[in-house]
């Protein structure tokens, strides 16, 4: 590895304490750096290349489109890629979704369901919404709009006086509570906050609610149990509120489904997507909504927002022939499958090393949390910063894992295990073996117990 002390001129992340390597090939799930040293894209990037690195399909789909047009504007031209790919986007929707905005990314898609909402709240005459509830932590973007959603004082500390925060409520981290109650009566409980923020904040001021449904980079790959997805739907509806999906990381196959929402059968109002949606080979989102939404606001005039890259034709050729993929290669059925397996192997790793606490998520949207003390998951201390030591050991072994140390409610260290969605059951054992290897070496580097 090439370590230098100071960053590169594009890079400003204030995470970079090290140089990485410069970027050769990438094929299926592995990644080559300049010097043609492999890594194992443990993590899709950041839960990004779920079909997989340099597939044939989608590099002709958009050698093909560039060849016709790399860019006309949407106010000019209509453009078939956009057109098919919204048509696709649409037929793997809940019902009734079908009016789709494309946009270049997650932040922009989450920022557009945000002005939609409220532009729709507008148009229906009830001016007086504005608030959208979120949940601490979570993550929905570092533009203001969904910066004011997310909820995690590291990306947002610098800019709390630039942002109107919203309310939140925290999320159902239903694991880490001691009490009498059953997991699903945690679930309601948690759920339950949604109610008595709402009638905090004044029931006619809420506009929506939004939730990533299985948890991403902040909460590391929470799943809550089934009676607060029903809970908190039955309380959107009550009050006439939103249902907002942040589905950015969560969609296009990661969990196993199309939409992770599928397996609680939610139905939201409106849809986030990004990431695996044109899975790395073109910046892509695209905010999905409700016909009877997006017509109110059209039939007011209009939405009064857009991004100059929106639909871009070659951008949506490269979705288009991700979504294709997602479907001729089976890969929701394929994250279901080999996801269960990589579970397992996950989970067996607490045998070994007690200092693994909980692990979970769905599909291939996996993460396992470091504790001192399982029984009660109390974390690390923050100063030895274990998150970074796991992922260098297993970064100069090969294998790329995505990392977070969370605060507040759910303070500690996580590490997402998120391959993508190609990811075969030998590659299972070779990520295993990997990582294994990281651990014991982790182990001894901060003097952590370990059995056999
Ligand atoms: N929402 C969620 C759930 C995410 O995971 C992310 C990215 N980590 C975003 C929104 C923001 O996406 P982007 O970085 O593409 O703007």
């Amino acid at each position: 590895m090439n370590l230098q002390a100071s960053p590169p001129p594009s890079n400003l992340f204030y995470q970079s304490r090290q140089r990485r390597p410069l970027v050769g090939e990438a094929r299926g799930i592995y990644i080559w750096d300049a010097d043609g040293r492999r890594y194992i894209d443990g993590s899709s990037g950041a839960m990004v290349a779920n079909i997989g690195h340099g597939n044939e399909h989608v590099l002709d789909a958009m050698r093909s489109q560039m060849a016709k047009t790399t860019f006309a504007y949407r106010l000019h031209f209509e453009n078939e890629p956009a057109e098919r790919l919204a048509r696709l986007t649409a037929s793997r929707m809940p019902e009734g979704l079908d009016r789709v905005f494309f946009v270049s990314g997650g932040s922009e898609a989450v920022e557009s369901a945000i002005k939609l909402a409220r532009q729709h709240a507008v148009a229906t005459g009830r001016e007086g919404r504005w608030k959208i509830i979120s949940r601490y932590p979570s993550y929905h973007g570092s533009t203001l709009g969904a910066l004011a959603l997310t909820g995690m004082e590291l990306m947002s500390g610098p800019f709390e006086p630039m942002l109107r925060q919203m309310p939140k409520i925290p999320a159902p981290t239903c694991y880490l509570d001691r009490d009498d109650l059953s997991m699903e009566e945690r679930g309601i409980r948690y759920a339950d906050l949604l109610r008595d923020e709402i009638e905090l904040q004044g029931p006619e001021s809420v506009l929506g609610f939004i939730m990533e449904p299985v948890g991403g980079a902040a909460t590391g790959a929470l799943v809550a149990p089934d009676s607060y997805y029903r809970r908190v739907t039955e309380i959107c509806r009550e009050y006439g509120i939103l249902l907002i999906l942040d589905e950015v990381m969560s969609g296009a196959g990661r969990t196993g489904r199309f939409l992770a929402a599928e397996h609680w059968d939610l139905k939201p109002d409106i849809v986030a997507l990004s990431k695996g949606f044109a899975a790395g080979y073109a910046p892509l989102g695209a905010m999905v909504a409700q016909r009877d939404i997006a017509d109110a606001v059209l039939a007011a005039g209009g939405f009064v927002h857009g991004y100059t890259y929106a639909g871009n034709p070659l951008a949506c050729a490269a979705g288009l022939a991700v979504l294709e993929e997602i479907e001729r290669l089976e890969l929701c059925a394929n994250a279901r499958e080999v996801g269960d397996l990589l579970m397992a192997e996950l989970s067996g790793l607490k045998a070994r090393y007690p200092f693994i606490g909980d692990v979970r998520g769905k599909g291939l949207l996996l993460a396992f949390e470091l504790v001192s003390d399982p029984e009660f998951m109390t974390p690390l201390p923050r100063e030895i910063d274990a998150h970074i030591h796991l992922v260098e050991e297993a970064y100069s072994r090969g294998l790329i894992i995505y990392s977070r140390r969370t605060r507040g409610g759910l303070e500690g260290d996580h590490f997402m295990v998120c391959p993508p969605l190609i990811t075969s059951r030998e590659q299972v054992g070779e990520i295993m073996e990997v990582l294994t290897a990281s651990l014991d070496a982790f182990s001894d580097r901060l003097d952590l117990p370990r059995g056999n």
